[in-house]
């Protein structure tokens, strides 16, 4: 049993002086891991007042320094692959196969800041001014249970790389990957205060870190919800926001796409991270003439889909994180059948055998409509609902017809075609026959899926306040 007592505050481990506990609960077994001792609002403010004076130094590092700093923050997690990928199964529930993908996308995210720094220019000459990039001031990290550790470093990478220091809150059901990754940085032996932990609860932690006038941005990743208080919040002292929130994303399936590639991509797509994923394809668009086609291929896949122990190298589908996660998902499953849409396959209740933890049976819906809930609210389950069009243009008008825009994915065999549909879609990221990552090229949501984006240099100058001067 482990209790993560300690948060990570001027460069050391030091006691939290909130002292309430979170249990810490397998979601393959539900059985007790171990505790976590929560900070409180103290902590948090000790940790912004630390990373304030950290940052009048750190601000006016070279681009050699930081630089310097990130290749130590890699080459601190870079040889602990199966540490994380063994915590993260663990505590998370993520399939080993998830696990190792974050592992690869957390080295992505130095690299790439590295590669932006080696090019960006943080002085530029617009009109007759020169303009100075500077550093924005002390970041607010605020992130969910997803793939905790991904966002640790895509957000203190750029962070680093803008020259800014931070405050993480991590999602209190994360401590242990929280723990594993500060010991790693912590040997990477950075100035005192650049960075700081507080393990929390959102309403306590984040929510001083949100309204703190010593902060001046947040980055948040997380649900629209919070995203939306946290930015009621930040509006009072004017921080700058980027925020990551849900989506419901839509992947359109063009009447001359090759099915036997586009059907298994798209229940990848859905079912990724165990359907935990806010980029997740969660309503296929099928052209209604090829529907019992896609039925049959849809059956075939998900009846293969292997659902289980997330240790398991071949696991496709893990646990939802927690009870709570289990019931929601249970509940929309529920409220697809009361909207009279039909379970092509799953349904309610446990895989057989998998009893003890929070598992679910991957569920496909047909006869959806796009008004229905499950087609509407973001669910964060494996659960795909199908959806008919006629024609392209309406294939568009529903793939569009969402409050979010985080993601979108389409399939043809004709390159130009699927260009021109996805060059239509009202999403941050357009995936063209494929589903990747680009640490190099924007990421983030239209509409209701944020404000802002991460990564690249757009993802970078959200963490820098121009400076222009006229001479
Ligand atoms: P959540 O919004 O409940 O929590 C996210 C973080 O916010 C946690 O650390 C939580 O403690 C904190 N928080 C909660 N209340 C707060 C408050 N009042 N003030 C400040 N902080 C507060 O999300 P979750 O359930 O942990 O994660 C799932 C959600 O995250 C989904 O909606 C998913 O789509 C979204 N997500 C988005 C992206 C993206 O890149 N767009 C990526 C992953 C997950």
């Amino acid at each position: 049993m482990k209790t993560i007592d300690k948060i990570y505050i001027n460069g050391a481990f030091v006691s939290p002086r909130g002292n309430e506990r979170f249990e810490l609960i397998s979601p393959t077994t539900n059985k007790k891991l171990g505790e976590v001792i929560l900070g409180n609002k103290e902590d948090a403010i000790d940790a912004i007042a630390v990373a304030k004076k950290a940052f009048k130094t750190f601000s006016k590092t070279t681009i050699e320094e930081r630089i310097e700093y990130l290749q130590k923050l890699k080459a601190s997690i870079e040889n602990r692959k199966q540490d994380f990928v063994n915590v993260m199964v663990e505590e998370y529930g993520g399939t080993f196969q998830f696990a190792s993908v974050s592992f690869d996308y957390m080295i992505g995210s130095f690299n790439s800041a590295i590669t932006l720094l080696n090019t960006y220019s943080f002085k530029k000459i617009m009109g007759e001014s020169e303009v100075q990039m500077e550093p924005i001031g002390v970041v607010g990290i605020i992130i969910p249970w997803n793939s905790s550790n991904g966002f640790i470093c895509g957000k203190l990478a750029t962070a680093i790389a803008a020259g800014c220091t931070v405050v993480i809150k991590p999602s209190e059901m994360s401590a242990q990957q929280t723990q594993l990754i500060l010991e790693c940085f912590h040997e990477a032996g950075l100035p005192k205060g650049v960075y700081n932990v507080v393990n929390g609860l959102g309403e306590v932690v984040g929510a001083e870190i949100s309204r703190n006038p010593d902060i001046s941005k947040i980055s948040f990743t997380g649900s629209t919800m919070v995203g939306k208080m946290i930015a009621k919040q930040a509006v009072d002292t004017m921080k700058r926001v980027t925020l990551e929130l849900g989506g419901k994303s839509p992947n359109v399936i063009l009447d001359d796409a090759n099915l036997s590639k586009a059907i298994p991509m798209a229940i990848a797509a859905a079912f990724m991270n165990s359907g935990q994923a806010c980029i997740a394809g969660t309503r296929l668009l099928v052209p209604e003439n090829k529907l019992e086609e896609v039925k049959t291929l849809v059956s075939e896949i998900v009846s293969k889909t292997i659902v289980g122990d997330p240790k398991n190298q071949i696991t496709a589908v893990g646990p939802m994180v927690s009870k709570k996660q289990y019931e929601r998902v249970q509940n929309y499953i529920q409220t697809g059948i009361n909207e009279g849409a039909e379970i092509l396959i799953g349904g309610l209740g446990k895989p057989e055998g998998l009893e003890d933890g929070n598992f679910v049976k991957p569920t496909v819906f047909v006869n959806v409509n796009n008004q229905m809930r499950i087609a509407r609210e973001e669910i964060f389950g494996p659960v795909l609902s199908i959806i008919t069009y006629k024609t392209e243009v309406e294939a568009v008008e529903i793939a569009n017809d969402t409050t979010y825009g985080l993601q979108a994915y389409v399939s043809s065999s004709n390159k130009d075609r699927a260009y021109k549909v996805a060059s239509q879609l009202q999403a941050g990221r357009v995936q063209i026959n494929k589903i990747g990552h680009d640490p190099m090229a924007p990421f983030g949501g239209f509409k209701q899926s944020g404000i802002g984006r991460e990564f690249g240099t757009i993802g970078l100058e959200a963490y820098l306040e121009p400076r222009t001067l006229i001479r």
